[in-house]
């Protein structure tokens, strides 16, 4: 054969490395020949689902024969209602993850410019690198976006923006008034794309109204999920925010069927679980203490975190003690990158899962 198949693929996949997620529990005590392996890689939350959400998932099986409402007309309005807009700001995706996905389809052409923090979520520099965008990679301050620096660096050639708020790795959140600052500063053609993934978890000072800027008619989609506060990572389901005509342009690229019907029953049964949400949210403020008291005890340091997880400087090498806390069943994020090296990333646990990812670190810390 004359051609490689790399050559029929998109120019663009060329020096594209797939994501590698956090691993599941049952592949690391498969491979390592152990059992009661902890996961705190990929900031799901500890307590599990809501208990509503189960019913309604258990309710909803006989009825897998179906194919799911395309439309989520159920979902849409119960989250309508919550938000304060109409369905038609709505988008439904198979995590908030394929709402992004959508926006690059639909917006990012080859030669665009794509504004982002680093380190920020790697999703968004690998959306802008398929699409053929020129990524203009903005580094944090202070371990936040660097909304000022991140204002200055549009051109004329900026086609979208990415802001995680709260960031991930960092945990960091914007103030809400350096948003509103932020938005001044950016063109009206500039599409923005405010990643709020663990909204919920932020003490409510630091929200911002982001939804303000989408009733001002401005280009901005906000992203959020259930797969982090409401418990529903596996299930695939997340939401964007956006004007009517930004949403009506991203389902014409949406698959007819993308969200099933067992996630968008959980979800909505999940939406009206508000126990369960704020008990979610009293027990990372508890972790996050107990957590931030013992790191500090042992010298470490990580900055303010407003989400479920922590970004901890070990001071030496991440990957190495990502590794040997791995052998020990204790399953955290390495991160890597040129900032990146000495820290791992430790999502916020159970008490108990907390105490052993603590009781862990200070053995592989003293070898
Ligand atoms: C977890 C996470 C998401 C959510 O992804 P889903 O596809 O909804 O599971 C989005 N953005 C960030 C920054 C995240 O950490």
């Amino acid at each position: 054969m004359a051609r490689s198949l790399e050559e029929l693929a998109s120019p663009f996949l060329k020096g594209l490395i797939p994501y590698t997620p956090g691993k599941p529990v049952e592949e690391v005590e498969r491979e390592l020949g152990i059992t009661g392996a902890i996961k705190l890689a990929s900031n799901e939350n500890p307590l599990g689902p809501s208990p509503l959400a189960l019913r309604a998932l258990r309710e909803a099986l006989p009825e897998s024969h179906r194919y799911p409402d395309g439309g989520g007309y159920y979902l849409k309005r119960g989250l309508a209602d919550r938000l304060g807009v109409t369905p038609e700001h709505l988008i439904l995706g198979n995590g908030c993850n394929e709402v992004m996905d959508l926006m690059a389809r639909c917006f990012l052409l080859p030669g665009d410019e794509v504004v982002i923090a680093d380190p920020a979520f790697v999703i968004y520099g690998m959306l802008a690198h398929v699409q053929g965008c020129n990524k203009v990679l903005v580094p944090l301050k202070g371990w936040t976006h660097d909304l000022e620096a991140m204002a200055k660096a549009v051109t004329p050639k900026t086609k979208m923006i990415f802001v995680g708020n709260p960031n991930n790795p960092t945990g960091t959140a914007v103030m809400p008034a350096e948003i509103a600052t932020f938005m001044n500063a950016i063109p009206e053609e500039v599409i923005v794309v405010i990643d709020e993934a663990y909204i919920e978890y932020v003490p409510p000072e630091l929200v911002p109204d982001s939804l303000s800027y989408i009733r001002q008619g401005r280009w901005v989609i906000v992203l959020r999920t259930f797969s982090k506060i409401y418990g529903l990572a596996g299930l695939r389901i997340g939401y964007g925010i956006a004007s009517p005509s930004m949403v009506e342009l991203l389902n014409r690229v949406r698959a007819p069927f993308n969200v099933n019907a067992l996630a968008q029953r959980a979800a909505l049964a999940a939406l009206d679980d508000q126990h369960h949400v704020a008990s979610s949210r009293k027990i990372n403020e508890l972790g996050k203490g107990y957590l931030f008291a013992e790191l500090d005890r042992l010298g470490l340091h990580s900055p303010p975190s407003a989400a479920n997880f922590l970004l901890v400087d070990l001071k030496r090498d991440g990957q190495a003690v990502a590794e040997a806390l791995l052998r020990m069943g204790v399953i955290v994020r390495p991160l890597g990158g040129p900032y990146l090296t000495t820290h791992i990333r430790v999502s916020i646990g159970t008490p108990p899962e907390n105490e052993r990812f603590i009781e862990a670190l200070k053995t592989v810390l003293q070898s």
